[in-house]
């Protein structure tokens, strides 16, 4: 039988849709409009490509769009005086700075320098150790829509075995927190773990976050299993044209498992809803407000 496919734009746009409803009542009862900076330098293809539709769905859900472009030579005292004066900046909640950053850059010193209370993408460490400590934060927007995503099919994750292949702070890490949090028992793999396959079919919910295209397989799956692919791998496709791969074997696994998400259209749309809500949330807590219930 083949899998229920998680639609993951249409998750996305009802969240989407959720938010600007929000956006709309602050705005109207507390004249507070969100805003969002977000900060390019360089010019990765990839990263004008994320940088162009995060600014379009920021002003499609009626909060202010910033854009900062900074040439490719931009040095770190140049980068982190812009991040001193988005800081500041009382019509700025939230803070993206596009990563990866030029190589004279140190990028760890540039999260650092976020106002963790700006801090949309939830890399800064003050929020990282607030997710790890279970205290109120930012949380990175991947794993959040991970964790939605999987919510769509099992509304409660307590108690399912979950594994997540893939331990980056940006994805992994964070999603084994939140996992964690929804009472789940966690698996954290990476590319020592011994026998991978078979540390995955014990998964209820397997998480990849590799950029391997399809290295997980049809066999490595426990029956009707839930499966959530984050990976972006490009590949050639027909008539030179480039072709989106998940790190799941996408063909072979919907014969196995209960629910799978597609790539694209699954993950990738609910990071940027997620951005959305990040920013909203930012903006309730600097003006005071309670968080929105979305
Ligand atoms: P990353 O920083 O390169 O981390 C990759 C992780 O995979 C590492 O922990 C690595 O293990 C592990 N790994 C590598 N080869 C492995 C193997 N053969 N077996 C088991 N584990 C292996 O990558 P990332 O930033 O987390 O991104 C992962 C994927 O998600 C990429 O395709 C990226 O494009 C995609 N992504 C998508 C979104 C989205 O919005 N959909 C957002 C972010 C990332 P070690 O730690 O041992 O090296």
């Amino acid at each position: 039988m083949s899998a229920r496919i998680i639609d993951g734009k249409a998750i996305a746009e009802a969240l989407r849709a959720n938010v600007a409803a929000e956006v709309q009542r602050l705005s109207q009862t507390h004249g507070l409009v969100p805003g969002l900076a977000v900060v390019l330098a360089g010019s990765n293809p990839a990263s004008e490509t994320y940088v162009g539709s995060k600014a379009r769905a920021t002003a499609a859900a009626g909060m202010r769009s910033f854009d900062h472009r900074l040439p490719e030579s931009v040095s770190q005292a140049e980068l982190l005086a812009l991040v001193g004066r988005l800081n500041a900046d009382p019509a700025v909640h939230g803070i993206l700075v596009q990563l990866p950053l030029p190589k004279q850059i140190d990028s760890q010193r540039v999260i650092a320098a976020l106002d963790p209370a700006k801090d949309v993408d939830g890399f800064h460490p003050v929020n990282a150790g607030a997710l790890a400590t279970g205290l109120p934060g930012l949380v990175p927007c991947t794993p959040l829509g991970c964790i939605r995503l999987a919510k769509a099919v099992h509304p409660s994750l307590a108690g399912l075995e979950a594994v997540v292949v893939g331990r980056s702070n940006i994805v992994g890490k964070p999603l084994a927190q939140l996992l964690l949090a929804e009472d789940a028992t966690v698996t954290l793999a990476h590319s020592k773990t011994r026998d991978l396959p078979s540390v995955c079919r014990r998964a209820d919910l397997l998480f990849a976050a590799v950029g391997r295209a399809e290295m997980v397989k049809a066999d490595w799956i426990k029956p009707g299993a839930t499966v959530i692919d984050v990976g972006i791998n490009r590949a050639a496709g027909e008539g030179g044209r480039t072709r989106l791969l998940g790190d799941v074997d996408f063909s072979a696994v919907k014969d196995v498992a209960g629910a799978i998400t597609p790539v694209p259209g699954g993950v990738g749309p609910m990071t940027i809803a997620c951005l959305l809500l990040n920013t909203l949330k930012a903006a309730c807590r600097i003006g005071g407000l309670p968080p929105p219930q979305i």
